[in-house]
């Protein structure tokens, strides 16, 4: 019997084929860029970060029988991931990304096996999500199987994060209902919002929006738990349902981002994800607040590094 797993993801793993272009390519043009290709996929990404800051990490997902499928393996066993594998007949996800030079990117994914990740399948893999003390998910693989998942870790007292990328129309009320955090960026959030709320609106307007009417927006998406919106740059804003806060000393509070020169942004959102995750699952007494700042800080490291799943820092949470 293995010791459980402190952190549990579920979601998707892809082979990146990234192009560093001039601009982003237009409608029948043809440009020359600067190609790489790695490991991605916000799940991965996530299980990654989670790992790479200490936490015992296991990551649950579909790869096909391909090279893409092996080096997810072969990566996984690297930083120490336990993985759960639904073998699909499918190959491995793919994602194609142009990154301009203003690092503004356009992105296809091609969903391949992480298509069939499905209810049933999570659904024997109760014991690992019911023993964690957080299962981390967000919406890159089918939303019956997210649903499956959240609901069987909360039926086992474990702890729920959602981060609900990417932005998806069809984000379920029974997803948010089962989430104890919920981590959109400013698109996810107002897109969120527009889903589920009469409220509209704009997500560049989200930095100057006062924190009390943020705090609002946040509890109309969540009742119950704690919302934490990453502001890119500007760090994160935190809501908490105020019989939840804890040793926070307010219901509602911004956590500056670290100043930093970024190198590559991509996959900062999952930096932040997976080093959250690994910080509360290490210590979940402590205030919410100094997750919020590892996470922030995790992340912020990320962006020296090119790659996603490859650039996530080892910075370890600690626990004084
Ligand atoms: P991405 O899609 O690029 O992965 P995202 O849009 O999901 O990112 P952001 O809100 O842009 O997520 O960034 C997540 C976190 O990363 C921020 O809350 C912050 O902690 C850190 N971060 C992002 N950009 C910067 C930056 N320029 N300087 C410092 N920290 C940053």
């Amino acid at each position: 019997m293995t010791a459980p797993h402190h952190v549990v993801v579920v979601g998707s793993f892809n082979v990146d084929h990234v192009w560093n272009c001039r601009s982003l390519p237009r409608r029948g043009e043809t440009l020359a860029g600067r190609y790489h290709t790695g490991p991605g996929g916000k799940g991965f990404n996530q299980a990654v970060a989670a790992a790479r800051a200490g936490a015992s990490t296991a990551f649950l997902c579909a790869l096909g029988n391909d090279d893409g499928g092996r080096q997810a393996r072969t990566l996984a066993e690297s930083d120490g991931i336990a993985l759960r594998v639904h073998d699909s007949a499918h190959a491995t996800g793919t994602a194609g990304i142009y990154v301009d030079e203003a690092g503004n990117n356009t992105i296809v994914i091609g969903a391949g096996a992480n298509a069939d990740l499905g209810a049933a399948w999570v659904g024997r893999q109760a014991p690992v999500l019911a023993g964690a003390r957080l299962l981390l998910a967000q919406l890159e693989s089918p939303l019956d199987a997210v649903l499956e998942a959240m609901r069987l870790a909360r039926a086992g007292g474990t702890m729920t994060m959602l981060n609900p990328a990417p932005a998806n129309a069809e984000c379920l009320r029974e997803l948010l209902a089962a989430a104890d955090i919920l981590t959109p960026n400013e698109t996810e959030f107002t897109a969120l919002l527009e889903c589920h709320t009469s409220h509209r609106v704009d997500s560049d307007a989200l930095v100057a929006t006062s924190d009390a009417q943020l705090h609002r927006l946040c509890r109309t998406l969540l009742p119950r738990g704690s919302v934490v919106v990453t502001l890119g740059a500007a760090g994160a804003f935190v809501s908490h349902r105020e019989d939840l806060t804890r040793g926070d000393a307010e219901a509602f509070y911004r956590v500056p981002a670290d100043r930093v020169e970024p190198v590559d942004t991509t996959g900062a959102g999952d930096a932040f994800n997976g080093a959250l995750a690994a910080s509360y699952a290490a210590a979940p007494e402590r205030a919410f607040a100094l997750h919020v700042r590892f996470a922030n800080r995790y992340a912020a490291q990320s962006t020296q590094h090119v790659g996603a799943a490859s650039g996530m820092p080892h910075l370890a949470v600690e626990i004084s």
